[in-house]
C-alpha cells in the first residue's frame, strides 16, 4: 500500500507524478515468480510508462520490451534493453523505424498487414537481412472493456482478420527475406474478466492446428498484454493478481514442445505505483453543484477525458467530518477536463493536497501541452 509522505509535498510544486518504487520493485518481482513458474517470456510495454527511471528498473529484471515506435525502441536500446528482447508492434511503422529494428537485429516486428509486410520484405532484402516477423492477427475476441481499447474486434483497425490470414501466409512464404516466427495478439487493454484471455487461448489453439497444416510452425506465440487493474481500490489488491492470470494460459493454451509463450505488459506493471498529486485551487459553490477546481488537468493525465476512466481521489488532508459531494475538475478549457462526478470526499478547502491514484500507466507518457501548459514534475518514493 503506498503511503504518502505529504509533509515532504508540502513545498513542492504541484501538479506532480509521484512513483512508490518499493510497489513497482514487488510488481516486478512478482511477475518474475510467477511467470518463471512456467517459462513464460515477458516483455514490457513501453508506451504505458517511458519514464527512464521506471525504465531502468524494469530493464534490472531482464524482462524484454514492446515497442510501439521508433523512439521507443532507441530509448530501450539505449537505457540496455538488449535487441534480442525487443518486440516491435504497431499498424503504421514507418521506413525508418523498420530499418532502425532491422539494423538492431530485433527480436520480432509485429506485423499488422500484408502491405506491411512487403515493404519490411522490401527495406530485409536491400540490407541482405531477414526480417524476423510474427502475423499479429485479430481473434475477433472481444475484451469487454471499453470501446476505445478494444483491439481485438473484426471493427478495429488492428492485426490482419482470419478470413485475410490465407492470403497472407500464401504471399509470405515467398518472402525469401522474411522468416516466420509465430503468432501475436492484443485483444484489447484494462481487461479484468479472465474468462476473455481464456476465449483468446482457445482461439489460438484453433489458429495453431490451422498453421501447422499448411506446414508453419509457429515458434511463438505473443499473447499481447491487456491485463487490468483495479482503479476503484487501488490498496485493495495494489500487486495485480498475476498468479491467476499466467495460470490461465498454462491451463488453456495448448503449447507444443519448443514453443515459446511471450507476454507484453503495460498497465498491469505500472498503473498502481504512480500517482498525480495536485492542490485544490478553488472550492467553488456551483449553481446545483459544487466543485473542487484542482491545478492539475487533463494535460497531466489525460484518461479520464479520453476514455471515461475513473481514478480513485484521496484527499491527503483527510479530514474528519462528515463527506461533502464534489465534482472534482481541473482548470482546463475543456468541459471534458473532469476526474470525478458526484464524488463524496472528505472536506476540501483551497491549498489541500489530493492525490489521484493508479495514474502510474498511460499518465505521464501522455502529458500535452494545451494552453501552454508546464509538465507536471515527478518525484520517487526512494528520493523524495
Ligand atoms: C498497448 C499494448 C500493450 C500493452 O497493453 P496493456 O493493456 O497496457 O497491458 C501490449 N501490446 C500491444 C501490441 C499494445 O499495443
Amino acid at each position: 500500500m503506498t503511503i504518502f509522505p505529504t509533509e515532504k509535498f508540502k513545498d513542492l510544486r504541484t501538479p506532480f507524478y509521484y512513483y512508490d518504487m518499493s510497489l513497482l520493485e514487488e510488481t516486478l518481482a512478482f511477475i518474475k515468480r510467477e511467470s518463471q513458474r512456467y517459462g513464460f517470456h515477458i516483455h514490457y510495454a513501453v508506451k504505458a510508462n517511458a519514464n527512464d527511471r521506471i525504465l531502468e528498473r524494469i530493464c534490472q529484471y531482464d524482462f524484454g520490451v514492446d515497442c510501439v515506435s521508433g523512439n521507443e525502441m532507441k530509448k530501450a536500446l539505449e537505457l540496455g534493453f538488449p535487441p534480442g528482447g525487443v518486440v516491435f508492434a504497431g499498424v503504421g511503422k514507418t521506413d525508418w523505424e523498420i530499418e532502425m529494428g532491422l539494423e538492431n537485429d530485433i527480436a520480432c516486428f509485429n506485423v499488422e498487414s500484408l502491405a506491411e509486410l512487403e515493404v519490411i520484405h522490401e527495406l530485409a532484402r536491400k540490407v541482405g537481412k531477414k526480417a524476423r516477423v510474427a502475423l499479429r492477427i485479430n481473434p475477433n475476441v472481444n475484451a469487454n472493456t471499453h470501446h476505445y481499447i478494444t483491439t481485438g474486434l473484426d471493427e478495429n483497425k488492428f492485426g490482419i482478420g482470419i478470413s485475410e490470414l490465407e492470403k497472407v501466409v500464401e504471399e509470405m512464404r515467398q518472402m525469401k527475406y522474411i522468416q516466420f516466427q509465430g503468432m501475436h495478439f492484443h485483444i484489447g487493454s484494462q481487461i479484468t474478466d479472465l474468462d476473455n484471455f481464456k476465449e483468446l487461448c482457445l482461439r489460438i489453439n484453433e489458429l495453431q492446428e490451422w498453421f501447422i497444416s499448411r506446414h508453419l510452425f509457429p515458434r511463438l506465440i505473443n499473447v499481447g498484454g491487456g491485463f487490468g487493474v483495479d482503479y476503484h481500490d487501488p490498496d485493495g489488491m495494489p500487486i495485480p493478481d498475476f498468479y491467476s492470470y499466467f495460470k490461465v494460459f498454462k491451463d488453456f493454451l495448448e503449447l507444443k514442445p519448443d514453443q515459446e509463450l511471450h507476454f507484453e505488459l503495460g498497465r498491469s506493471v505500472v498503473a498502481q505505483c504512480g500517482n498525480l498529486i495536485s492542490r485544490v485551487l478553488y472550492v467553488k459553490e456551483g449553481v446545483k453543484k459544487r466543485f473542487a477546481i484542482l491545478d492539475a488537468g487533463m494535460t497531466d493525465l489525460i484518461r479520464p477525458a479520453l476514455y471515461q476512466a475513473s481514478h480513485k481521489i484521496e484527499n491527503l488532508a483527510d479530514r474528519d467530518g462528515e463527506k461533502v459531494r464534489y465534482d472534482v475538475v481541473g482548470p482546463i478549457c475543456e468541459s471534458s477536463d473532469s476526474f470525478g462526478k458526484a464524488l463524496d470526499l472528505p472536506e476540501m478547502k483551497r491549498g489541500d493536497l489530493v492525490a489521484i491514484r493508479s495514474a502510474g500507466a498511460y499518465g505521464e507518457v501522455m502529458v500535452s501541452h494545451y494552453n501552454l501548459r508546464k509538465e507536471p514534475g515527478t518525484y520517487y518514493s526512494d528520493t523524495v
